[in-house]
Order: structure tokens, then C-alpha cells, then sequence
């Protein structure tokens, strides 16, 4: 059956709002007709370079403006990354992910460093995914040639809650990465946040502008907020498990053939929780003890789990080949050095104001 493209928020929030044994009958029929019910893809995040971050994301330990104890790191070596990438393959991921706390990617050493640790990990037989921030449609096509698997830049929330977290660029500049990435070969990883004050409407919002994208993310990773001390969100409570599974139902339904991802916020559900979810139709975690920058379950917690609920880590390049990986000597796409006008709203976030406040050393 042809994917549908044209969702509304209405139609989303029906879903959302069913009975939830009906929910979640009709979440893992769907989930069954597309995917191994049994089968997980676990991802390894890992944070190439930490902290210092320019931008003013309400949810984020990284942004440099907000107090949060975060011990920042520069961009890590190629032999770093590769001797990590390593140990998460033992410990049976598929995929690393590689984050940099950055606004947008600069052509320069740092980005062909970045560059050279994309061809490392798919010589690994490994998926690689980055996510480095906005980049142009030029970077993606050089971290294509250079193997990338998937790139990942999240919408976080709906059109209009977003402008309650960041003042700093705008929703459309998300939806042109997006674009950025979509001229290419690369895959793309695209989700939001839950639990950042936002309504049953923004997250059928999020969920409308992920699903009408055509093709649709090949995956949405689900998060909860980890509320995080000195953040503009700190005071936040935990979310119900009951949303997270509700909004992973809906997401596996709008959205059949996407691979739903389980990330931040794991080690604040039970196993039972999390059981739900993939009987709900998640189908992919982030494994590690820490995402990015916030706690994550250990991994002998998680294959624990796997033994237990008879789940499989899937094996890399099930779902799509593995990419060529060329070499920097062959490259077709050459540095441009542009300076893309990336959008800066510039607006007042009360609740970002107030954190940034409290950051600022006492005179
Ligand atoms: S979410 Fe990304 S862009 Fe936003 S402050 Fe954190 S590291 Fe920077």
C-alpha cells in the first residue's frame, strides 16, 4: 500500500488520543506488516566534540550560555572515534552516530577530519550517521562520497513550539538540512523531544511536518526530556510513560516503513515501559551509557533486556546497501567555503533568558 503523504494534525490527534488498546493493536499490526517485530537496530552515540555550543536550544547542556557543569571536549582524533566505534560494534551495535555540538558545519581541517572518521567507520562495515548541525546541499554531497549512511538533524517539536525553545535559527532552516541532505544518497534521521511543555497539538504538529516530508525520515528518533540542571528546562517534570507510548504508536502508524528510535530518556522508564514501546512499534535504541551529553542505560542493561523480551540487534545495511566510501584524493565535490545565510530569529524566550541569567558569572 502507497504511503500516505498528506496528514493532518486532526487526523494525528485522533490516533493519538484512541483507547489505548486499540492504539497500540492497530500501532503493532502496522509494525508487523513492515518490520521483523523481533528485531531492534542499536545505535551508538558518541560526542565528537562537546559542549561550547553557540546556539540557545532550551532543552540543551551543551549550549555554551547556559551553567550546566558539562565538561566540553574539542573535536576528538580519527583514532579515537575508530577505537569507539569498535567497542560498540563488539557490544553489538550497527550504527555509530557521530554528534558535534556545533550550529552549522564550516569547510575547513575540522569538517575533512569529520570527513576522514565517516570513511574509518564504514570501513568497519558500520553505519555511519552524523549529526553536525545545518549544512549545505555541498556538505552532504561530500559526506555522501565519503560513505555516510544517515544524517541526522531533528525537527524537535511543531512550527509553532519551536519557536518556545530556540531563538537562534529557524524551523525552516531544520526543513532546508533536511532538503540539504535529500539531494543526495544519504539517509535521513529526523525526530523531536517530548516533555518540553508542548501540547497534544505540537506533537501531532511535529509528527505532521515528519510525515508529509516525501519520502518520509527513514528514522524518527522519540525522546524524552532529560531535564537537565542550570537548563532553561530544568524545572520540567517527567513525562507519563502512557505519552511516550502513545506518541511512538502514532509515530509507527503515520509513518510504517520509519524506523521509530527509543533515545533520550530511557533511564527514566522500566523495562516494562520500554517493552511497550516496542511492542508499540519502536524498532531502534541508542545503546551506551551516555547520549551525547545525558545518561543512558549501560549496554549489558540493554542486551539483558534484548534476552529477555527475545529481541535481535539487526545486522548492519539491512534495510539499504552499504555506501561506497571515497577516498579525499578522488573527490568530485570540492570545499566551497560558502557562508549560507542561516536564519537567526532573534526573539525573547522568557524561560532562556532566565537561565542565561543565572549563568552569568556575579560582578
Ligand atoms: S541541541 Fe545542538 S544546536 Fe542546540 S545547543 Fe545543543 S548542541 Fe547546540
Amino acid at each position: 500500500m502507497a504511503l500516505k503523504h498528506d496528514w493532518t494534525k486532526e487526523e494525528i490527534l485522533e490516533i493519538y488520543n484512541k483507547p489505548l488498546m486499540e492504539l497500540l493493536y492497530e500501532a503493532a499490526t502496522i509494525h508487523r506488516e513492515h518490520h521483523d517485530p523481533n528485531t531492534v537496530q542499536v545505535s551508538t552515540l558518541l560526542s565528537i566534540k562537546t559542549g561550547g555550543c553557540p546556539e540557545d536550544c532550551g532543552y540543551c547542556p551543551q549550549a555554551a550560555r547556559y551553567h550546566t557543569n558539562l565538561e566540553g571536549n574539542d573535536l576528538m582524533s580519527v583514532n579515537q572515534v575508530k577505537a569507539q566505534a569498535l567497542r560498540a560494534r563488539e557490544a553489538g551495535s550497527s550504527r555509530v552516530c557521530m554528534g558535534a555540538a556545533w550550529r552549522n558545519v564550516k569547510d575547513g581541517e575540522e569538517f575533512d577530519n569529520v570527513l576522514e572518521m565517516v570513511r574509518t567507520i564504514n570501513k568497519l562495515d558500520m553505519e555511519v550517521c552524523c549529526t553536525l548541525g545545518m549544512i549545505t546541499e555541498n556538505q552532504a554531497q561530500r559526506l555522501a562520497e565519503a560513505g555516510l549512511y544517515a544524517y541526522n538533524h531533528n525537527l524537535d517539536t511543531s512550527e509553532e513550539y519551536y519557536k518556545e525553545v530556540i531563538s537562534t535559527r529557524g524551523y525552516e532552516d531544520r526543513l532546508k538540512t533536511i532538503d540539504n541532505v535529500r539531494k543526495t544518497n544519504v539517509t535521513v534521521c529526523s525526530g523531536g523531544i517530548i516533555g518540553m511543555g508542548e501540547s497534544e497539538e505540537d506533537r501531532a504538529g511535529m509528527l505532521v511536518a515528519l510525515a508529509t516530508l516525501n519520502p518520509q525520515p527513514e528514522s524518527v528518533p522519540i525522546n524524552a526530556l532529560v531535564a537537565v540542571e542550570g537548563t532553561p528546562m530544568a524545572e520540567q517534570e517527567p513525562i507519563p510513560i502512557w505519552d511516550m507510548i502513545r506518541m511512538v504508536a502514532t509515530t509507527r502508524i503515520v509513518m510504517p516503513e520509519t524506523q521509530v528510535r527509543l533515545s533520550a530518556g530511557r533511564t527514566q522508564m522500566s523495562r516494562e515501559g520500554q517493552a511497550m514501546c516496542f511492542f508499540a512499534g519502536a524498532n531502534s535504541i541508542f545503546a551506551g551509557d551516555k547520549l551525547l551529553t545525558t545518561p543512558n542505560p549501560d549496554v549489558n542493561e540493554d542486551m539483558e533486556m534484548f534476552r529477555l523480551l527475545g529481541l535481535n540487534p539487526q545486522k548492519a545495511f539491512e534495510k539499504k546497501a552499504q555506501p561506497e566510501s571515497i577516498e579525499a584524493a578522488n573527490s568530485k565535490y570540492q570545499p566551497k567555503g560558502e557562508k549560507p545565510k542561516w536564519s537567526r530569529p532573534g526573539h525573547q524566550i522568557e524561560r532562556n533568558l532566565k537561565a542565561q541569567e543565572k549563568a552569568r558569572p556575579k560582578a
